[in-house]
């Protein structure tokens, strides 16, 4: 058995396999795709000490690093489920069980995507999903937000303050957003929000997005809007479906920690964009898988092996 299973090899789980295997104890990863949401992200500018960098070479250095301990990584396979015995054990898809005295549980989330025409193909090229990571990006230029929830109203307001002008496309009749920040965006000058409009695709010149076509759905018309930038922010999913019965989970999926990484199995621990921990981004989830292996470390030493 293991004394550290990190399940998950995105930067939380590559953070909480080096922290933990720097403690001299048995330390495995299992991950489906090492690097996580990291192999999809073009350019990197706020990984702070390195002013610019891209998700793949991020990831290949995360992998060296990694490399550098003794890490059972094993990629390509799925956790199905988390149960507590003597060991704390971990079902994979492909039927095995893996025993752990500790699991940290690093899966973290993807962003929901409108699937329209255009979107797959001019992500990363004006297609944009962290308003923290690429609205520098937009500086001077026109953008669009779609979803008028929380996350796309604070992003409206973000992005106003670096672009010339914000449009927010909400698909409902109303902002689901709190009101506290519907008055923010309606005060400011440079942010549009209209209601009852259905993206229906992203518009582009081969290169880059030009625009996006949707469908004022009280009218029943079509429009364009000319935008260089698109932001979707129609939720972050946790990938936390498969412990839906076993931990306590937020309504919105999201695995409840505490200070320490601890969840609410003895012995578990999570960390990274599948946790209740507000923010997501990379050295944010370095920070938790960090904490995750030192609090799972603590753990250890102050419980007796099985
Ligand atoms: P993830 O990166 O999502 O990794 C999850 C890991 O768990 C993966 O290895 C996955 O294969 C694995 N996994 C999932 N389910 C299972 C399972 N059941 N069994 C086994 N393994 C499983 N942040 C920034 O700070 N700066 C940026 O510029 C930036 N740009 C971004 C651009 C894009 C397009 C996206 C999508 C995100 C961006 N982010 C950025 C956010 C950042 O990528 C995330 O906050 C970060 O990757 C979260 O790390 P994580 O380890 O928690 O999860």
């Amino acid at each position: 058995p293991y004394e550290v299973l990190v399940i998950g090899g995105g930067p939380a789980g590559a953070s909480a396999a080096i922290y933990a295997a720097r403690k001299g104890i048995r330390t495995g990863v299992v991950a489906e795709r090492f690097g996580g949401q990291v192999m999809d992200t073009v350019g990197i500018e706020n990984f702070i000490s390195v002013p610019y960098t891209e998700g793949p070479k991020l990831v290949a250095s995360l992998e060296q690093h990694v490399k550098e301990y003794e890490v059972d990584l094993i990629t390509e396979q799925k956790a199905a489920a988390v149960k507590k015995g003597d060991y704390i054990e971990v079902t994979l898809e492909s039927g095995a069980t893996l025993k752990s005295r500790s699991v940290i549980l690093a899966t973290g989330a993807r962003w929901r995507e409108m699937n329209v025409p255009g979107e797959k193909e001019y992500r990363g090229k004006g297609v944009a999903y962290c308003p923290h990571c690429d609205g520098p990006l937009f500086k001077g230029k026109r953008v669009a937000v779609i979803g008028g929830g929380n996350s796309g109203i604070e992003a409206a307001i973000d992005l106003a303050g670096i672009v010339e002008h914000v449009t927010v496309l909400e698909y409902g009749d109303t902002l689901r957003a709190d009101a506290v920040l519907v008055r923010k965006a309606e005060s400011m000058a440079n942010i549009t929000i209209i209601k009852e409009a259905m993206t229906t695709e992203v518009l582009g010149d081969d290169n880059k997005v030009i625009g996006l076509k949707y469908k004022d759905r009280k009218h029943d018309e079509m429009h364009v809007l000319d935008v260089a930038g698109i932001f979707v922010q129609i939720g972050l999913v946790p990938n936390s479906e498969f412990l839906r019965d076993t931990l306590e989970l937020t309504e919105r999926g999201e695995i409840v920690v505490d200070s320490h990484g601890r969840t609410s199995m003895a012995g578990v621990f999570a960390a990274g964009d599948v946790t209740s921990t507000p923010y997501k981004q990379i050295i944010i989830s370095m920070g938790s898988g960090a904490t995750a292996a030192l609090g799972a470390f603590d753990h250890l030493i102050r419980t007796p092996a099985p």
